[in-house]
Order: structure tokens, then sequence, then C-alpha cells
């Protein structure tokens, strides 16, 4: 008898309690919240925490660290406040009504019968910026799949690493040249918690690695009623080479890479295992985690099975998405590494080498080929996705010689968008707004078929000045990142002084906000530098844009266009309209979809997978000037925001400098022809109408048809409930 989607408590991993923390009776609840990401998006339960201590608050955005911190008086100061009490209350009933809440789910509602649970697998969840665990687009997509999963009672359970490293700050010198720090997590203060097992004690698992076995830790991270595994190698049973392999998201260093791969997912298969979970389905977020299907081959092999029959068995309830559209992005691992970590795992088995080498090679019968990690989890899945329309049929093309000739062309490589977790992602004020107008259900009535009627049945002006207040918040966070940054690099109070009026929280805003990858065109815009700067030095109408992003450490073209930008933001021609924000993360990120006017995207066609900060900005009424790549085709209707260049532009082909050149001119023509006049044309309330209507449509548009609560019902009905047994 598999646990139904009903019983919540089979997805409740028993956690050790740390000890650092001791907290009185009258706020013991605190623990609870502190531990249950839930908080990250609820701004009421940050703003308790920022009660408790606005210090520690203000420094560290993270509640374990928080209480940790407090001193005794301190608690006793807050015992005895009766608003903070009051608050406290609040909070914790809010969150017994949501952790209690799986049975009027949507998942529990729609389909009472469908067991779980689900395996979700990736290699980097962005949760907060707290639990740096991401380095961008995938694990945020990730973190959001986890909060909508849990959001809609849906019984899934998140496999990932926990980094000690995890992925590096980013600073830029005074010379522009981006700058790396990588973060020492000390576990016991991040919102995570080791598993606990039947005796009380951790709980590890066996590795085998090579010659050796190599032990793994399952820690918890609670993402509402949903749990994540992470799984951690920094642990004294292991040799002190072997700790460092969950050190680093994304190490450069191969043989390391294959390494977390496989902790990642053979590891990751027997946490499972070890908690008492039975999946009904699992689902490879990428390629990184496709080794699981080798443990899972294990037992099917050992019973007898041919491989062709167990392969057979893993497809039936096996999902993958793959987010890449270029063959160079995808997992591989050269054919003598790859067979010196899988020849004896294929030994012990009886597995023959050559055959499960073939499940990961890119074309058939080339001696020698790398194993290909993307091509394995297409062999070994029976439901394929890309991330929006464009990306299946680029994959499909990509993988049309590995996806299985048995499913029709359409069946081969589904399209499931992309979408994103609006509770986490929307501004403050906006929330308050949509919570006043609609009511605490405002996530189901913006997210229903009504959402159009809905907003254009409320007034203008508050959406305005709501959009208005997260502006000069986005301001006042602009300008003490600047403060920061320029005075590490020598400027003079004066100067400093100056950035305090710097940033026009009434000029047109344009953000744009992206890894630093060459095909993001992030120079598009600077290409013609005189027509630019009569765009952002116009006296009566001007313009300003902000930039954030990180480069990776060894892509050196996109340290130099960092550089070439940050020069750029303080040239005499531009400085002071243009502003490069460091260490782009999940609260700059918040920040800045949330106050800018206009959120750009200028990617080489069809290069895009999905891309999804646009999505957050157009939730929170931003306009995007977008070309027309990944998920933007399928959102644009001519009043949401603009496509640059050409609408149906799939493929780009032949010379690139010359399709850059017309990209340009065609974002040009609609800056200045569009979307300036368009949002300095004001009532006389000083109300840019026309605007705002704009963002109306975009806000009643994008956020029903992209949050990640409409994908994560996509993926449970057409992907996920087929392979689930039910419960009768
Ligand atoms: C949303 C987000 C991304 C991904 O956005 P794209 O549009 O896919 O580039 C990357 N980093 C951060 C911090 C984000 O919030």
């Amino acid at each position: 008898m598999y646990p139904s989607v009903n019983d919540r408590v089979s997805l409740h991993v028993p956690t050790l309690h740390v000890a650092e923390i001791e907290l009185p009776p009258e706020i013991s609840r605190l623990y609870d919240l502190a531990y249950n990401l839930w908080w990250t998006w609820t701004p009421k339960a940050r703003e308790l925490f920022a009660r408790f201590d606005p210090r520690s608050w203000a420094l560290y955005r993270n509640p374990v660290q928080l209480l940790i911190h407090v001193d005794r008086p301190e608690w006793q100061e807050k015992i005895e406040d009766g608003s903070f009490i009051a608050l406290y209350s609040r909070i914790v009933n809010a969150f017994d009504r949501y952790m209690a809440g799986g049975d009027e789910s949507w998942c529990a509602t729609t389909h009472p019968d469908a067991a779980g649970p689900i395996a979700y697998f990736c290699m980097e969840f962005g949760l907060h910026q707290s639990l740096a665990l991401y380095s961008g687009g995938l694990g945020i997509l990730a973190g959001d799949h986890l909060k909508s999963a849990s959001d809609l009672g849906i019984p899934l359970v998140g496999v990932g690493l926990l980094y000690r490293h995890g992925y590096f700050h980013q600073s830029v010198d005074a010379d522009g040249r981006q700058q790396h720090f990588y973060p020492d997590h000390d576990f016991p203060r991040l919102p995570v918690r080791p598993a606990a097992g039947g005796t009380g004690r951790g709980v590890y698992v066996d590795v085998p690695l090579h010659d050796r076995v190599v032990k793994a830790r399952v820690w918890v991270a609670e993402v509402g009623r949903v749990p994540l595994l992470l799984l951690d190698t920094d642990i004294p049973q292991n040799d002190s080479a072997d700790r460092p392999i969950t050190s680093m998201l994304y190490t450069p260093g191969r043989e390391m890479r294959l390494a977390q791969e496989i902790v990642l997912g053979v590891g990751g298969t027997r946490a499972l295992a070890a908690l008492g979970f039975r999946p009904q389905a699992w689902h490879m977020n990428e390629g990184h985690s496709a080794l699981l299907q080798f443990e899972r081959l294990r037992p099917l092999l050992a019973a007898g099975e041919s491989l062709e029959e167990a392969v057979a068995e893993l497809r039936r309830n096996s999902v993958f998405t793959t987010h890449t559209p270029v063959p160079a992005g995808n997992e591989k691992f050269d054919d003598p590494l790859a067979r010196k970590y899988f020849a004896p795992w294929c030994a012990e088995i009886g597995l023959d080498l050559d055959a499960w080498m073939r499940l990961g090679e890119e074309d058939h019968g080339a001696a020698g080929q790398p194993f290909n990690m993307t091509a394995l989890a297409v062999r070994t899945s029976c439901r394929i996705n890309g991330v929006s329309k464009i990306n299946a049929g680029v994959s499909a093309r990509m993988w049309s010689h590995v996806l299985p000739d048995s499913l029709p062309e359409t069946e081969r490589m589904r399209a499931i968008t992309n979408g994103v977790h609006g509770p986490t992602w929307l501004g403050v004020e906006l929330r308050e707004l949509f919570a006043g107008w609609f009511g605490e259900r405002w996530p189901e009535v913006l997210g229903g078929a009504g959402a159009r009627e809905a907003i254009a049945a409320q007034p203008q002006e508050p959406l305005w000045e709501a959009h208005l207040a997260q502006k000069h918040r986005l301001a006042r966070f602009l300008r003490a990142r600047l403060r920061d940054q320029f005075a590490r690099h020598g400027l003079s109070p004066d100067q400093l002084r100056a950035i305090e009026r710097m940033f026009d929280p009434e000029a047109l805003t344009i953000g744009f906000a992206r890894r630093f990858a060459t095909y993001k065109r992030a120079d598009l815009v600077f290409s013609d530098l005189p027509r630019l700067r009569k765009l952002v030095a116009d006296a009566a109408r001007p313009v300003q844009i902000v930039l954030a992003g990180k480069a990776h450490p060894a892509d050196k073209a996109g340290q130099e266009l960092i550089q070439h930008l940050v020069q750029l933001t303080r040239s005499e021609q531009l400085e002071g309209r243009i502003f490069f924000v460091e260490d782009y993360d999940m609260r700059v990120g918040r920040i800045l979809v949330g106050g800018v006017d206009v959120w750009l995207n200028t990617p080489r066609r069809p290069l895009e997978a999905s891309g999804t900060s646009g999505m957050k900005a157009a939730m929170n009424g931003a306009l995007n000037l977008s070309i027309a790549d990944g998920w933007w085709p399928e959102a644009y209707n001519g009043r949401n925001g603009w496509v640059i260049g050409p609408e149906a532009g799939t493929a780009t082909a032949g010379d690139e400098a010359a399709l850059d050149r017309e990209d340009a001119q065609a974002l040009y023509q609609l800056l200045e022809n569009e979307v300036v006049p368009a949002y300095y044309e004001r009532d006389e309330q000083g109300v840019p109408r026309r605007w705002v209507a704009r963002m109306q449509e975009a806000i009643a548009t994008v956020t029903p048809a992209f949050s990640s609560d409409r994908m994560l019902r996509e993926y449970f009905e057409t992907a996920y409930l087929p392979l689930l047994d039910t419960a009768d």
C-alpha cells in the first residue's frame, strides 16, 4: 500500500534537533517557522523575524542564524511585547493551517486517488538567497517547482546536493573586473537539518565510487509540505580527498563533476530508499541526475531481467526535462573517464559495459564517444519535455536520433513551458494591493481564467502607486549597494554622498539581469552609444538602465563583457544613467523585477530555452521588451509588452553580426518610437493611463499562464499522473 496524497504524514521526514537553539515555550514555535522555507514566500513571516531582531535580519535574512544569535534578555523583551506575540500567534496559526491543509489542496481535491510520491532530482535548487544552492535559472525553477508542489498538495520529494561552498558571490573591482568569493556555509546555521534515522542518529548512504565507497549524509530542507533531501559528503567518515565532492556547484573539474553526479543520482536514490520513500515517478530536471537510472537498474538486473526489459521498466515511470538548446551545453563525460567509474558497477551486476555505454551515446555506432547524460535520460524516459514551445521543437530536432521511435512525432518531446512562483516573486506593495482587492485567495483569482476581468475592474491609480512604491524600494536598495561598491573602490565621501541623488524613481527604468553568457547579448542595447546617449540623457524624458548578472568563473568572454559594461556605466556619456548591481541573486532579482518599468531580453534566437525573469517582471507589471524567443512568443499579445525584431523568428542562421545589427536597430526604434513616448504620456494627475493599461494586461495575461502553479498542474496531469498507481 503506497502512501496516498491525503496522507501528508507520509512525506514528512524526521530530523535531528538542532541543539544550538533553545527557545522559551512562549515563542518556541519560531523553531518550526525558521526551519520551514514557507517563510521565504510569506512576507508576514519575514516581518516577524525582522521584528524579532532587526539587525540580525538585515545582516543575514536567515531566521536560523537569527535564532542562534539571540540572547535570553532579548527573548524576554519579545515575550512581553504584546504586538509581537499577536503577530507571532497569527503567523503560527497561518503556518499550521497551511501545513494541515493538504486535504483541501488542488491535488487532493482534483485527483484524490493519485498516490505518490514523485521524486524530483536537480543539481541545484534556488529557494532563497540565504540557502545558496543555485547558480541561476535552472535552480530557481527547481525551487519554484517545489514551492508550487507544496502549495498544490502534490506529493513530491526533491533530491539535490548540499554544497559547502555553493556558488560564488560576485563583486567588481574599480576596473570592472569580476571577483569571485565562495561562501563557506556552516550547515547548522542554514535552514536545513540532518535527517533522523530509526536510532535517533543521522542517515547516511553508501555511494560506490570507482574503487571505494563514499558516504553521504542526508539533510532535509522543508519547503512547506514538500521535503528536499540534500546530500553532503563533507563528513569525517570520508577520506579527506572525498569530502570536497559536494563542495562547489558546477565544479570545473570533469572527474569531480562526475563524482558529484554519481552522489546525486545514485546517492539520492539510496537516500530516498533509506527514508522509506518508494517513488512512483522519477523526474530528472536536466541530465545531471540521470545516473539514478543506473541505481534503479541494479535490482531489476539482479532479479534476472535483461537490460532491454529493465530499461523498459525504467522508462515506464521516468520523466525528463531538457533545458539546453545547444549540444555543447549538455553534460557529457569522455569515454575513458566514464568507463573508469562505470566498469566496476557493471562488473558487479554482470552488465555488459559496452551495452551500458550505448545508453549514453550521442550518435549510434561511432566508437569512443563521450557518455552523454542527456542521451541517457532521453533513452530511459517516457515523458520528455522542453521548457517552452520553441525549445521543445529545437530539442526534438537536436535529439531526434535518440528519441524513442515508438512515440508519434508530436509526443516525443512535449512542451511544458516554465513558470514562476508568484508569492515568491511578487513585490510587497503589489501583493498587499492584490490581497486588498481580492482577499486571501488573491493567488487563485489572479491564477484563474477570470484574471483579466478581475484586474480590469480595479482602478488604475493604486496599481501605479504600488508600482512606484516598489520602484522607490529599488532606488533605496540600489543606492545602498552602489555606496558599498564605490566605497570599496575608494571614492570620496562627497562622491559617495552624490549617490543619494542617483537613480531617478520618476525616470523610465529598464532592467536587464541575467547570466553574462555571450548569447544573451547584454551589450546589444549598448551597440550604438551616441544613440543610447540621446535616449538616456534626454532631460524631459530620461531613461535609465539597471544591469546585474554573473559570468561563470571559467567564462572569460562573459567576464570581459561585464568589464566593458561596468566601464560604460562610469563613462562620461552614460554616467548616472546606467547602473551595475553586483552579486545578482534571488534578492537582487526580486527587487529588480519588482521595481523596473521595462524588462529587457535580447538573446540570440533560438538559444533562450525559456527564460523566467521576464515572467517575474510581468507579474509585477513590468513590460517585457524582448526578442521573440523562449517563453515570450507564447505570452506576447501586442498589448502586454513588445517584440524586438521579427515576431516569428526562431532559428537564426547565417551572419551573426548582421543579425545583431538588425536586432539593435529594431530595439532602438522601439525605444524611441514606442516605449519612451508611451511611458511619458501622462494625464492631469500624472498617471500614464495607457501605460498602466499595458501593465494590467501584462499582469492579467502572464500571472495565470506562466505561474509555477500552472506548470505543476501541467506536469502533474500530463507527465506524473499517468505514471502513478492509484490508491483505491
Ligand atoms: C529568475 C532568475 C534567473 C533566471 O532568469 P532568466 O530570465 O532565465 O535569465 C537567474 N538568476 C536569478 C537570480 C533569478 O532570479
